[in-house]
């Protein structure tokens, strides 16, 4: 067992966004910072890998969108460049079998039934405006909006059309990687209010970061290094956090050995679900522990398929579509071409319920099947069988953070437990995307969560 001489202002659990963010608040303000990391990367749930010949790729977060003012500001800053997704050509839509070709947002519709979604939309924004923010559990309706599902708020008392609620749960879908009977309604409504209205949901898919997500990651830790402030240390998962009034001790165990960091105060960044898996003396106080194991993780399986040619924009489609599972297991597509470079690819997401069938096949061959059957159905092309490359990554299978995008509430959980999401336990303080009041469960939230936990921390010194 060692223990470490140097006493740090700040000890910071996790290189996520959240924890990058808030190290960069706290080493520029000139506190001595140490950024303790489970994996042997940083990024956590963003993760830019490389294909066979060095052209990068996404495994995690991926896309920003407008509004998303934290880490549009942080792309500025550092001088990144951004790509816009494609949207020239067909987007697809395949509910009960039957395909529609669209451009926009929105797959054209009957009269009654594009009414029902608008309406829809537009109740959602409404009921959203009720939910305070920073505080959901005041919601006027919080007990009510919580002891329902986001299902039964549809198809209860909002859309009058099969349609109109499929699409609707399709969207919701598509970001909580959950079933829309997994989720409480009045979460659901926080989270549109987090991204300031239902319609901004279409908006977060807008661009990519030109070199990869993680390229924003590392200006931001070259950043903190540069200031002299900041250290890291990557392979050390936190197995315990003692405190007492002066200080924080942070123990990182390995195989046979363990070492311990000494700050003044911790920033504790893993996702929710994780952090009872992390022992606290004195102990977390048990309602920090209660919410945190009701919310889980969303189940999210990515899969990027490489192609020697761009099959699917040559038949005049985008490359982006949305199915209801029935044809094959991969609910959502997007195009990922780097024309410039020749790169053409397109990315799946299997999430929720779709992911049971997936998951039993065993074989890489099985998979790889599915996928691409699916890709041939949408895309009406054999080459849809036939990708160079094929990546896949389940995020329910990574041990330090257990699914993706991020934690979600079910019913009984935001309005009776959700406020001490917030609290600190004395020393120890909490960030990560899902304590944004801003785009929560996007890296944007993830940014802004860290900035907020540095500043009020650096208040208290
Ligand atoms: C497949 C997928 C696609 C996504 N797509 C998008 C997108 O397009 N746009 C978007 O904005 N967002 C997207 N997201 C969400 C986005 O990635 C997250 O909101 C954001 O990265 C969360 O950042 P965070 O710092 O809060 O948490 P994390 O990234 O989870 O960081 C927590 C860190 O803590 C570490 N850790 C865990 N346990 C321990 C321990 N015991 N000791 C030490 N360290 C520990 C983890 O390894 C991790 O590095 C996506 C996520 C996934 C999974």
């Amino acid at each position: 067992m060692t223990t470490k001489n140097t006493i740090y202002d700040v000890i910071i659990i996790g290189a996520g966004f959240a924890g990058l963010s808030s190290a960069l608040n706290l080493t520029k303000a000139g506190k001595k910072v140490l950024i303790v990391e489970a994996r042997d990367r940083i990024g956590g749930r963003v993760w830019t890998s490389t294909c066979k010949d060095g052209h990068t790729f996404e495994y995690g977060g991926t896309w920003v969108g407008e509004t998303q003012d934290e880490v549009l500001g942080l792309i500025k800053k550092y001088g990144i460049q951004t790509k816009p997704q494609n949207d020239t050509g067909s987007n697809v839509q395949i509910f009960h079998g039957k395909k529609k070709c669209f451009s926009g947002k929105l797959p054209n519709l009957g009269i009654v039934e594009n009414l029902d979604v608008k309406f829809t939309h537009k109740c959602l924004n409404w009921l959203s405006q009720t939910v305070p923010v920073e505080k959901p559990w005041k919601s006027k309706h919080a007990k009510f909006l919580d002891s329902i599902t986001l299902d039964t708020l549809l198809s209860k008392y909002i859309s009058w059309t099969s349609v109109g609620k499929s699409l609707t749960e399709f969207d919701f879908r598509s970001v909580l990687t959950v079933e829309p009977d997994e989720v409480s309604a009045l979460y659901a409504l926080w989270f549109i209010k987090a991204c300031q209205g239902f319609n901004n949901i279409y908006e977060a898919q807008g661009d990519t970061i030109v070199g990869g997500s993680s390229k924003l990651l590392n200006c931001m830790l070259e950043e903190i290094k540069g200031t002299g402030n900041g250290e890291i240390i990557l392979n050390s998962p936190v197995g315990k956090v003692n405190q007492n009034d002066e200080s924080v001790s942070v123990i990182v165990y390995h195989d046979t050995s363990s070492t311990t960091y000494i700050g003044k105060y911790c920033i504790c960044t893993i996702p929710p679900n994780l952090v009872p898996n992390i022992e606290f003396e004195p102990p977390l106080p048990p309602e920090q522990i209660i919410l945190r194991q009701r919310m889980p993780m969303g189940i999210v399986i990515k899969v990027i398929s490489r192609y020697s040619r761009p099959f699917w924009r040559e038949k005049g489609y985008s490359g982006n579509s949305v199915n209801d599972g029935e044809i094959g297991p991969v609910c959502e597509t997007y195009d990922y071409c780097d024309m410039e470079n020749n790169f053409y690819a397109l990315i799946g997401f299997v999430t929720g319920k779709d992911s049971i069938q997936y998951r039993r096949l065993t074989s890489e061959e099985e998979k790889k099947k599915a996928v691409h059957e699916t890709y041939r159905k949408i895309f009406d092309s054999d080459e849809a069988l036939n990708p160079t490359e094929f990546y896949e990554i389940d995020w329910s299978l990574e041990p330090y953070s257990r699914g993706g995008f991020f934690s979600v509430m079910g019913p009984g959980t935001l309005s009776k437990w959700g406020e001490n999401l917030h609290k600190n336990h004395d020393r120890v303080h909490f960030a990560g995307t899902e304590l944004a009041t801003k785009w929560a469960g996007y890296m944007d939230g993830a940014i802004q969560s860290g900035r907020v936990v540095a500043q009020k921390i650096l208040d208290t010194f």
